[in-house]
C-alpha cells in the first residue's frame, strides 16, 4: 500500500489559475471536443439537427465526411470510406461476419488489441485465430502464415501508449488483408495506404467527436472481400452485415439512424484538420505534445515513460509511471478537483501511472501547462 506521507490534505491543494491549461480535458476517449465543433452543431441547430438522415442535408454531411477523410488520408483511387453505427467494438463483430474469410492473425499487446482476437476466437464459423502476444509496453510483429487471410494490427494501443506503424507481412498469402484498429490513431499518426487494406476507427479520439459510430477506409481488395462474403449464405445479423453497410455508405447513409450531432462534430474536425495542413500537420502537432510530455518525464527522477523503447512511444497517448512514493491516483484526483480531467491510467493495466491524451485537438501549450500542474501537485503532496 502506498501511503501519503505528507501532512497536506490533498483536498486543499489549489492549482493557481496562472498555470492551469486553457482547456483541462486530457482524456483518451471521449476526448476534448473543440469549441468550433460545438459551434457547428449550433450552426446546424435548425437545418440539420432533427432532420432525416435519408434527406439531402444529412446525406451531404456524410458525403463531406467521406470525401474529407479521403483527402486527409490521401487515399488512392478505388478506396472507399464505409461507416455504420456502434463504434469500433461493433466493427470487430461485423468483421468476424463479413471480413475474415476463415482465419485471422492478431497482434495482442494490450486490452484493445485483445478484443478483436477474442471476437474471432469465439466466432463458430471461423477457425481458431493465430495470436501473437507481447507484454504491455511492447508490441509484436506480424508473422506471415499460410492460411491466414486477415492480419489484425493495432496502430495505437490506447491502454498502454504503444504505437506501431502498420506493416504488410512479407510472404503473406495472396489476397490476405491487413486490417488496422486505428481508433485512437486515425487523424493523429502517419500511415500509408500501401501497407493497409482496412483502416478502421471511431470518432471519439483524434476526431474529437462522440462515440457510437465506426468508420473504415477500405482498399479495393477489402471491398471485394466484403462483397464476396456478403454474396455467400454465411449467416449474419443485418446490423452487423458489412455488405449492407457498404451499400448504404455508397449512398452516404447508414443502415439505421445515426447520431446526427456526432456526424456534425466529426465533419467539423476533419475540415479543421484538412484546412490546417492535413494529416502531416496533425501528426506534427501531436509530436510536439509528445516531445513536451516525454521530455518532461525524463527530467523528473520520480516520473518515467512507461514505454521504454522511444520508437514505440505513442505521440497521441502518453503513459507515465510515477515513483512508488507518489500515488498516481491521488495526483489524478487532485488534478481533477482543479478541473484538469481524465489523466488516470487505464485501470486494467494496474500501474502507478498517469495517461494523457495528446490528440491533435489538444494544444501542445496545454500539455506544457499540464506538466507544470503535475509538478505543483507532486510538490504539494510531498510538503
Ligand atoms: C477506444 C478504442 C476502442 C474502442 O472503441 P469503441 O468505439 O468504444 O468501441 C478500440 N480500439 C482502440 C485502439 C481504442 O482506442
Amino acid at each position: 500500500m502506498r501511503c501519503h506521507a505528507g501532512a497536506v490534505d490533498p483536498q486543499t491543494i489549489r492549482i493557481p489559475d496562472s498555470i492551469l491549461p486553457a482547456d483541462g480535458r486530457f482524456g483518451c476517449g471521449p476526448s476534448k471536443v473543440r469549441g468550433g465543433q460545438i459551434d457547428a452543431i449550433v450552426a446546424g441547430a435548425t437545418s440539420i439537427m432533427g432532420t432525416s438522415h435519408r434527406k439531402p442535408q444529412v446525406k451531404t454531411l456524410v458525403g463531406s465526411i467521406r470525401s474529407g477523410l479521403t483527402e486527409l488520408f490521401s487515399l488512392p483511387d478505388g478506396w472507399e470510406i464505409v461507416l455504420g453505427n456502434g463504434g469500433t467494438t461493433i466493427f470487430w463483430d461485423a468483421a468476424t461476419f463479413g471480413l475474415v474469410d476463415r482465419r485471422s492473425q492478431h497482434l495482442v499487446f494490450g486490452e484493445f488489441s485483445s478484443k478483436f482476437a477474442e471476437a474471432c476466437a469465439s466466432a463458430p464459423h471461423l477457425e481458431q485465430p493465430s495470436i501473437i502476444e507481447s507484454a504491455a509496453g511492447e508490441h509484436p510483429a506480424p508473422v506471415a502464415t499460410g492460411g491466414v487471410d486477415l492480419y489484425g494490427l493495432t496502430h495505437n494501443e490506447t491502454s498502454t501508449g504503444v504505437a506501431m506503424r502498420p506493416v504488410r507481412p512479407v510472404g503473406a498469402d495472396d489476397g490476405a488483408l491487413v486490417a488496422v484498429d486505428a481508433t485512437s490513431a486515425a487523424g493523429g499518426l502517419r500511415w500509408s495506404p500501401n501497407d493497409v487494406d482496412v483502416y478502421y476507427f471511431a470518432p471519439q479520439k483524434c476526431f474529437a467527436a462522440d462515440g457510437g459510430l465506426w468508420l473504415a477506409a477500405c482498399s479495393p481488395a477489402a471491398t471485394e472481400r466484403i462483397e464476396r462474403i456478403a454474396a455467400t449464405d454465411r449467416w449474419r445479423p443485418a446490423s452487423l452485415d458489412l455488405g449492407i453497410a457498404l451499400t448504404n455508405s455508397r449512398s452516404n447513409q447508414t443502415y439505421n439512424t445515426p447520431a446526427v450531432a456526432t456526424l456534425i462534430m466529426l465533419d467539423a474536425q476533419v475540415q479543421w484538420m484538412n484546412a490546417n495542413g492535413g494529416l502531416e500537420w496533425c501528426a506534427a502537432r501531436s509530436d510536439s505534445s509528445a516531445a513536451i510530455m516525454y521530455g518532461w518525464a525524463e527530467q523528473r527522477d520520480w516520473a518515467t515513460p512507461f514505454v521504454a523503447d522511444r520508437a514505440k512511444r505513442s505521440s497521441v497517448v502518453a503513459t507515465i509511471d510515477l515513483a512508488d512514493s507518489i500515488d498516481a491516483n491521488l495526483v489524478s484526483s487532485v488534478l481533477r478537483a482543479n478541473g484538469v480531467l481524465d489523466t488516470d491510467s487505464y485501470r486494467k493495466l494496474g500501474r502507478n501511472q498517469l495517461r494523457v491524451g495528446m490528440f491533435p485537438a489538444i494544444d501542445p501549450a496545454d500539455i506544457e501547462a499540464l506538466t507544470r500542474c503535475i509538478d505543483l501537485v507532486v510538490e504539494s503532496l510531498a510538503a
